[in-house]
């Protein structure tokens, strides 16, 4: 049995001429790009083949606004600590919001900690959408950062991080956002913002693992968070991943050549499955903001059904998705992005994601909603609480 595989916000499967791509990285261009022989400055114009990649996909001006580090987490750590270290004096405050990804939650509770800074956490509505009100209340001349996510991992929602970006600056503060989830699914232009840093994140857009970027806008104050030698002019130390390197500049390529027509036919196949599973399945919601969301992104709550229970059983029927960030993380608490909407303990507990890709297929597509309603209806009938709730909702219908 062949898995249908609905987790691309977890991972996405590495595209093979990306792998094709990355293979001579580890037999003939094995050379260090710092050496000033053959072997080194053949790789070296392969890293700026790549650079040059990555800049077309975000729209940024110059190559040497992006810089190559091991991921998004590193991304997103470098521009928060880079940005505390270079405020002006009086600046001490950040503005972030409640859904977040850790990489950024956890490293803002290091700098509370270790440098006082401190840390307004503007909450979301029960659509996942920024409190604006809360987020202009927050600004002003003691902000020295805003970051805020351009789409959230779990509910797909999608944030105006331009107007942010706009809104920020002329409160004096630097912009950062970060895209992991964006960056190759939706277009992203950065010529057309005022984004200060943007952080984007390889294997999210079928490029290897361990591989990632930070955009640091020409002319930002910087601080490198990895000291040593000089590679990436100076601002990210330590012997470049060229392989892949290489890989996430394809992966770029492949991104900017396919993204006028993937995402529409990406959006119509998750659009088929909610419209068919919300269909098939009474007591059952969309988490998210469904006017303003990443194309492969469906999150859906099914009243008295314990999501990793439905997770579990469509395991075995060969589906693969997720019930959230914080379950894949092996704790069985409910998702703090579920928790910031503020929905009913139902909607926390019987959530799953399926995230979609390029390569997910119409078949695969009507295999979840033919498998899938049925075991909700037996998982529900193994709950206490159904039978009190049974009454609210029609049966349960198959496709
Ligand atoms: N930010 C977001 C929104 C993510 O979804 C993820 C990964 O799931 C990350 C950051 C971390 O990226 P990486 O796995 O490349 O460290």
């Amino acid at each position: 049995m062949t898995t249908v595989y609905l987790d691309n916000n977890a991972t996405t499967r590495t595209d093979p001429r990306v792998v094709a791509a990355m293979l001579p990285c580890f037999t003939d261009m094995f050379g260090n790009p710092s050496s000033p022989h053959a072997f080194g400055q053949g790789v070296a114009e392969a890293v700026r083949g790549a650079r040059r990649r990555v800049r077309a996909l975000l729209g940024a001006r110059h190559d040497q606004e992006i810089l190559f580090v091991s991921g998004g987490t590193e991304a997103d750590n470098t521009a928060l600590l880079s940005a505390v270290a270079t405020a002006p004096e009086g600046r001490r405050e950040i503005i972030t919001s409640a859904v977040e990804h850790p990489a950024i939650l956890a490293t803002l509770v290091h700098l509370e900690r270790s440098c006082g800074v401190r840390v307004h956490l503007i909450g979301v509505d029960g659509r996942g959408r920024l409190d604006l009100d809360a987020f202009y209340a927050a600004l002003g001349p003691r902000t020295a950062l805003v970051s805020v996510m351009w789409a959230n991992n779990e509910t797909g929602t999608l944030f105006p991080v331009g107007d942010l970006a706009r809104a920020a600056h002329a409160a004096g503060a630097l912009f950062h956002t970060d895209a992991v989830q964006a960056a190759g699914r939706i277009p992203v232009d950065l010529s057309t913002t005022e984004i200060d840093f943007l952080s984007l994140s390889g294997h999210k857009l079928h490029g290897p693992k361990g591989i990632g970027v930070l955009f640091v806008r020409k002319g930002i104050p910087f601080r490198p968070l990895i000291l040593g030698g000089h590679q990436e002019r100076g601002r990210r130390a330590g012997t470049e991943n060229v392989a892949a390197i290489v890989g996430l500049g394809v992966a770029a390529e492949i991104a900017v050549m396919g993204m006028a027509g993937e995402g529409a036919s990406i959006a119509s196949k998750r659009d088929r499955l909610e419209r068919a599973l919300t269909a098939l399945v009474p007591g059952c919601q969309v988490n998210g903001d469904t006017a303003a969301r990443l194309p492969n992104t469906l999150n859906l709550a099914f009243d008295c059904v314990d999501g990793e229970a439905l997770q579990s059983h469509l395991g075995r029927a060969g589906i693969a998705v997720s019930t959230g960030a914080a379950c894949a993380s092996g704790s069985s608490e409910p998702s703090h992005v579920l928790k910031a909407m503020a929905l009913p303990v139902w909607a926390l507990m019987g959530a799953i994601r399926l995230s979609l890709s390029r390569e997910t297929t119409d078949a695969e597509i009507d295999r979840v909603i033919a498998l899938l309603p049925p075991i909700v209806a037996r998982l529900r009938e193994m709950s206490p609480l159904w039978n009190d709730r049974r009454r609210l909702y029609p049966t349960v219908r198959t496709a």
